[in-house]
């Protein structure tokens, strides 16, 4: 291989898991593209999704919505972190959508507006029982002054906290409240068009399919997004669209005994083959992923051995080895080591694992 790390894009598994999971329900499909499409590339992703049935696109951040539109992407867009003094003006000029989280919000993007003669496009966020984004003990003042703020409410929408346990009755209880908040903003003038509380989690448990929008993430990536309480992403038809390969920079034959890497962690067994992988932590290899995990090399695997570095680990590719330098081991694959085998190695979850990807290591479709 040409690049010494590249991560692999498959975006025929992308339009598949788009399509598996909009069967079902009527609801369009938001793609989620926040934090770089989840480290699979921002603008590739979006195109792709688009392409491939998603209609609606949503970011974390503004700045990520300012990307999408400056690559020409005309597709509705809504950025759903929306802090005091964000750049709403520019949001509202580039048809933009924006969430509502509190009063405060409410008046900056209203004050926008009628600075620029143009009404924002919102999508009004309720506190349902995550207790993180969204309106909680501003509701009724906020209901109060919603109509002398000069926007457009399109859409309604709240988060799920515990959406990926399918034995907890909290979703449920999420939704009642939802729709108890959202006959109150009717009783006060105000039916917005778009109701969309579905995450991956709930679209896969039918959870939401029939609002107007889903709001699809780590599924879309194929990706599970629980793989203790819903399986892992065969179970639930989905096709990871990630992989990772790198190069072996170096190959060497140790001697039983050799202690590997900085503190000398681990000490060779008996005498074997180890391969240096040119990745690091600081392209997001974790640096406490643990020998359960590590690369795979013609189809076999080869643990870490030691301390991950900033740029490099070491492999035991085993005593009969024929690596040689410059050869390709695939980092992250479905027949080897799988984003959910990295996540369980070093105590985190598979969203962690594709989004910590550095940007420095190349996207490249495939
Ligand atoms: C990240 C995010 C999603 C997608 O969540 P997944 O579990 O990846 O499907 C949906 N909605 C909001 C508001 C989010 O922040």
């Amino acid at each position: 291989m040409k690049n010494r790390a590249e991560v692999r894009i498959d975006l025929e598994a992308l339009a598949h898991n788009i399509t598996h999971a909009k069967s079902g329900g009527t609801a369009e499909v938001l793609a989620v593209v926040k934090a770089n499409a989840y480290g699979h590339g921002l603008i590739p992703v979006a195109q792709a999704a688009l392409a491939s049935g998603a209609t609606w696109l949503g970011t974390a951040l503004l700045e990520e919505a300012f990307e999408l539109r400056n690559a020409g992407i005309n597709a509705p867009i809504i950025a759903w972190l929306t802090p005091p003094g964000a750049a709403f003006e520019k949001a509202i000029e580039l048809n933009i959508d924006l969430s509502v989280p509190s009063v405060a919000i409410l008046n900056q993007i209203s004050e926008a507006s009628q600075k620029l003669g143009k009404r924002a496009r919102v999508h009004i966020e309720v506190d349902t029982g995550m207790t993180r984004g969204g309106l909680l003990e501003e509701w009724e003042e906020f209901l109060k002054l919603l109509p002398s703020a000069h926007v457009e409410v399109v859409g309604f929408w709240t988060h799920f906290a515990r959406a990926d346990e399918p034995l907890s009755d909290y979703t449920q209880i999420q939704i009642n409240v939802f729709e108890a908040k959202l006959l109150e903003l009717q009783h006060a003038g105000c039916s917005p068009q778009i109701i969309h509380y579905a995450n991956s989690a709930a679209t896969l448990l039918s959870i939401g399919i029939d609002q107007k929008m889903v709001r699809l993430g780590i599924a879309m990536y194929g990706l599970s997004p629980d793989i203790g309480f819903m399986g892992h992403s065969a179970a639930l038809g989905l096709r990871p669209v990630m992989s990772i390969a790198a190069q072996l920079h170096l190959v060497k034959k140790v001697p039983a005994g050799s202690p590997v890497g900085y503190g000398g962690t681990a000490v060779t067994e008996r005498e074997t083959v180890l391969g240096v992988v040119a990745m690091g932590y600081s392209d997001g290899i974790p640096r406490n992923a643990s020998s359960a995990t590590g690369v795979t090399h013609n189809g076999k695997r080869a643990p870490i051995i030691g301390r991950v570095s900033m740029d490099q680990f070491v492999v035991d590719l085993g005593p009969d080895s024929t690596a040689q330098a410059g050869d390709e081991v695939l980092v992250i694959s479905q027949t080897g080591y799988t984003a959910d085998d990295w996540a369980s190695a070093s105590g985190t979850i598979n969203y962690e694992i594709v989004t910590r990807i550095a940007a420095r290591v190349p996207r490249i479709s495939v």
